[in-house]
Formats: C-alpha cells, structure tokens, sequence
C-alpha cells in the first residue's frame, strides 16, 4: 500500500482531505482509484489506513478505515550534527540517514565546512526526507533543524554525545557504545547525538572544545571514511548495537 506523510489538519475526523500535488499524485500519477487504500501518517505516532472515496482534480476524499501505531521507528534516537559539506552530499546524507533510522539531521557549520545555501535547498531537502521516509516505512518524519555553529552544536548535544574523530586511537565507537548500553533495559529509551566532521575534519581547538563538554571523541576504524560515509556508517553501526538494524 502506498503511504503519505501528510500535514495534521488534513484529517478530519474519520475523514481525510488531500490538496495540493499530492492529490495530483494519487489520481493522475498512481492512477489509484475510489475503493483504493492507500496509508496516511500525520506525524503523530499513527498510521491510519485509509479508503479513497472521491477523487478530483485538486482534492481527493478518503475514509479512515483502520488505524495502528506506526512502525519503523527505531528504539534509538539519533541526533546527526553533519558539518556542512556540498549540497548534494548532503542530500545523499539525508536520504540514506532517514532510510536507517536517524531521527533530526542538524547541520553544522565548522571551521573547515564549506557553505552549501541552505535558503533555497530548504523545500527540496524536505521533500528528500519525506520520500525517504514514506519509501523506507518510517513512523514519523525525521526533523531537520536549523543550521548551527559547532559551538552551538556543542551546546545543544544535551546527553550521551560523540564525535568521532580519525585522530583518536584509544576509544573505539563499539567499545564506547558496548559500555553505554550496560545495564540498560531493553525497554528503556535511548538518545545520542553524533558529531561528524566537514570533508576537511575538525580542528584541533574544536576537538578540544568538544571535549571541554564531555562529548567523546571515538574511532570509527583504522580506514578514513569521506564526511557523508562516516554519519551514515556510524548511525548503523549504532543502530546494529541496539538491535534495530539486522
Ligand atoms: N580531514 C581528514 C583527513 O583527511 O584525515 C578526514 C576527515 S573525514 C573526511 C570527515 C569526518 O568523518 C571526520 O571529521 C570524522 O568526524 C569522520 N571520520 C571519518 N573517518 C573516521 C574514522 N576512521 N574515525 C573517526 N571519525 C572518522
């Protein structure tokens, strides 16, 4: 069945009023007819499977047939602070870190980033996560959030945070993570925020400043992974630690 993020105020009740292009998708691109069911997801947690009962042009009906938790959320929220680096890496980020699991994307303007005009990329990287998460079965949208300095990063990483840095030799993200999870249960819920650097890394002084704030730098390995590698393969090494990946 095909699912659809859709904003809030478009249920109404047992009822579901589509505008917008996505009523232009649902009738002239999908094809989809009265009696069809498709899945709507409002963000909230839910998932509501959905009858079409009236489709035009610039407005489609549905009836909520069915409603269920929404799945595909994993039991980790990961924070990805991703130092800014050239739009279409970043985009590539975005796809593949919705695709596993990630659950807000913050990007990060560090000594060594490149500015990438966030101004006008906004509605388009917003399309790219919605894709993603409809196509990938996620329950709610991943969030992506302003832009911020490193130092505000540094900041806003409230909790278990890491930033993983190819200088570190001693602590390993698996060694680091193994530890965190001791003794928690499987039911307990679980945040970290990730810290990854511009294609050129971090400075020294921001490692430093990073660890003034006791947010950990560890290794991902002896191999250097390009910046758009390194946050999409620390997500799932994190998700396979917790049991949400395999
Ligand atoms: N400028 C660095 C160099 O040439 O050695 C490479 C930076 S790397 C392309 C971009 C970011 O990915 C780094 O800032 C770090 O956060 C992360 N990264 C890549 N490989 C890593 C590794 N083996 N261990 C830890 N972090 C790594």
């Amino acid at each position: 069945m095909h699912r659809f993020f859709v904003p809030p105020e478009w249920m109404r009740g047992e009822s579901v009023i589509i505008n917008d292009e996505l009523s232009h998708q649902i009738g002239r691109v999908l094809r989809l007819k009265a009696g069809d069911r498709i899945v709507i997801l409002d963000n909230s947690g839910w998932e509501f499977e959905v009858k079409l009962i009236r489709l035009g042009l610039e407005r489609v009906e549905g009836e909520v047939v069915g409603k269920r938790p929404a799945t595909g959320e994993p039991r980790i929220q990961i924070t990805l602070y991703q130092g800014m680096m050239k739009g279409a890496k970043f985009e590539f980020v975005l796809q593949k870190g919705t695709e596993l699991g990630v659950t807000a994307f913050v990007p990060m303007l560090c000594e060594r980033s490149v500015a990438m005009g966030r101004n006008k990329k906004e509605a388009r990287w917003g399309r790219i996560i919605q894709e993603a998460a409809e196509q990938s079965r996620r329950g709610r949208l991943p969030i992506l959030s302003p832009t911020v300095s490193f130092r505000e990063a540094c900041q806003k990483a409230q909790g278990f945070s890491l930033i993983p840095w190819e200088e570190e030799s001693s602590r390993g993200l698996k060694a680091v993570l193994q530890s965190w999870l001791t003794g928690k249960t499987a039911d307990q819920p679980l945040a970290i925020n990730l810290l990854i650097g511009p294609e050129g890394g971090f400075s020294p002084g921001e490692i430093a400043y990073a660890k003034g704030l006791d947010i950990l730098p560890v290794s991902l390995g002896k191999r250097i992974l390009r910046a758009e590698t390194a946050g999409l393969a620390a997500a799932a090494a994190i998700l396979y630690e917790v049991g949400d990946l395999g």
